[in-house]
């Protein structure tokens, strides 16, 4: 929908869009008000080129666009009933539970092995374990090759299908001949369209699920959804969408927790949202109560930092890895919250 800035278009202003507008196969209908007039383009407008030629023009206000920008991820979209599961849960049926490390010690794999045998007796369906991470400075540890063996013998042990995070080519194609079941998307690397098109690209066809973590900077919700949108565009629609904190507003949170945002995603998106609650608070105090208000949103699952001796971690794990005896509890509640929301749908 087409706003001038004057009450309405010229003439000569009129046919100027008209033109633009039939370049892409688009027309213009005159919607004539008591005060003002606006202009509908029919047709399909969520060309990008198409809404900036107009938005270009002196004359005109701004464009509101009725259909959603992305088409693959769009709620009313062809994918809508596309069914994921993984680790025996179908998503959307009951919550999806992924915990462990957020960092592999490769000198201490027992550590990993050990959490990875509580974690699945907590009740977690799929096991996280950083090898490769993204740290703030150069210096501290980003990770070695040899931690995705650990990994890979922790599902080995324990049945549990395995997620990690990739942030370059060659960590994907290692991560890729390991089976990997789910790829993560770092919240650095949300904004990374080449690396976005190439795991899409490269995970397509397959049961390989990716877990999008949200941009920290990013502010719009549409930013987000579009950034799945090249997952999906490039081959694989298997996409769970993780809020996990963005930049931080609050003293004391690491992130500011974004999990009030699940409804929005849900109203626009078909994907399953799965809530980092370690990353949004940053503490391990913190983390149940943002795990439940997360469910309480209508989650469909928790992305959990887990540890079986949090302050022998490396990584994040000493600050904000629960215990796996707290995880214990914590999937109870969560199932009961999840069991209430999906009774108060029905
Ligand atoms: C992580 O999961 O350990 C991690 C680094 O996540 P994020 O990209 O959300 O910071
Ligand atoms: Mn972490």
């Amino acid at each position: 929908m087409i706003i001038p800035k004057a009450p309405k278009l010229t003439p000569e202003q009129l046919a100027e869009v008209r033109k633009i507008a039939a370049e892409f196969d688009c027309e213009i209908g005159v919607v004539v008000g008591a005060n003002r007039n606006i202009y509908a383009i029919l047709g399909d407008e969520r060309r990008e080129l198409l809404l900036n030629r107009l938005e270009g023009l002196l004359y005109i206000d701004r464009i509101d666009t009725v259909d959603a920008p992305f088409k693959l991820m769009d709620r009313r979209g062809a994918l809508s009933r596309n069914v994921i599961q993984i680790g025996g849960v179908q998503l959307g049926k009951s919550p999806l539970i992924i915990a462990g490390h957020c960092t592999i010690d490769p000198k201490e794999p027992g550590l990993f092995y050990e959490t990875a045998a509580a974690v699945k007796e907590a009740g977690a369906h799929v096991l996280r374990g950083g090898v490769w991470k993204p740290r703030a400075m150069p210096f501290t540890c980003q990770g070695v090759d040899g931690a995705l063996n650990i990994l890979v013998e922790a599902r080995a042990r324990t049945g549990l299908p395995i997620n990690l995070e990739v942030m370059d080519s060659h960590q994907l194609d290692l991560a890729l001949k390991a089976k990997a079941d789910m790829i993560q998307i770092g919240t650095r690397n949300a904004l990374n369209y080449t690396l976005l098109k190439e795991i899409g690209a490269k995970t397509a066809h397959t049961s390989t699920l990716i877990l999008l973590k949200r941009g920290r900077h990013m502010a719009p919700v549409n930013e987000f959804l579009a950034c799945a949108e090249y997952l999906a565009a490039n081959g694989n629609p298997n996409i769970l969408l993780c809020p996990r904190g963005t930049l931080p507003t609050l003293d004391t949170y690491r992130n500011h927790p974004d999990e009030s945002i699940t409804p929005l995603l849900k109203e626009k998106s078909w994907a399953p949202v799965i809530v980092d609650p370690s990353h949004s608070v940053g503490h391990i105090e913190y983390v149940p109560a943002c795990a439940l208000a997360a469910m309480a949103y209508g989650a469909d699952g928790l992305c959990i930092e887990t540890h079986i001796h949090p302050q022998k971690g490396i990584g994040d794990d000493p600050r904000q890895a629960i215990r796996p005896s707290t995880l214990r509890s914590l999937i109870q509640e969560v199932e009961q919250i999840h069991k209430f929301q999906n009774r108060f749908k029905a």
